[in-house]
């Protein structure tokens, strides 16, 4: 093997080892980005309006003895449309709570997280060993 030879080897294998580097850089990246910033991206971002109209809605004299609206700290009036949050079943006005909930996915009363589904049902255990 000539040095001429041996030099576009040389290169070549270079060349190689960059597009590989490269590469891996990206998937590097990429799996940066799904792992850390989408989740963290999606916790901060609140329902859009076909999400909200998912939520439960009842009247104010559903929630019982007179309740007040945590956020406009009004009292809620029998008639008043009210939204209840699955999970923790805190009720608010509904435009309070949509007006909210656009802006973070989370009960302004108790800070737990709103899911649209219902809880998973299926973490109970079913040997009857509950204490
Ligand atoms: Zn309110
Ligand atoms: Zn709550």
């Amino acid at each position: 093997m000539d040095a001429a030879s041996f030099n576009i080897l040389l290169h070549a294998a270079a060349y190689i080892l960059e597009v590989f580097g490269v590469s891996l850089f990206i998937i590097f990246l990429y799996v940066i980005y799904v792992d850390c910033v989408l989740p963290a991206w999606s916790k901060l971002r609140g329902f859009s309006v076909k999400e909200l109209a998912k939520l439960p809605e009842v009247r104010g004299r559903e929630l019982g003895v007179a309740s007040e609206c945590c956020i406009c700290l009004d009292s809620v009036e029998p008639e008043d449309p009210v939204r209840l949050l699955p999970g923790c079943n805190h009720g608010f006005h509904s435009a309070c709570i949509d007006a909210w909930l656009s802006r973070q996915p989370r009960c302004p009363l108790c800070r737990s997280d709103v899911r649209l589904e219902p809880p998973d049902q299926g973490t109970r255990g079913d040997s009857g060993s509950v204490v």
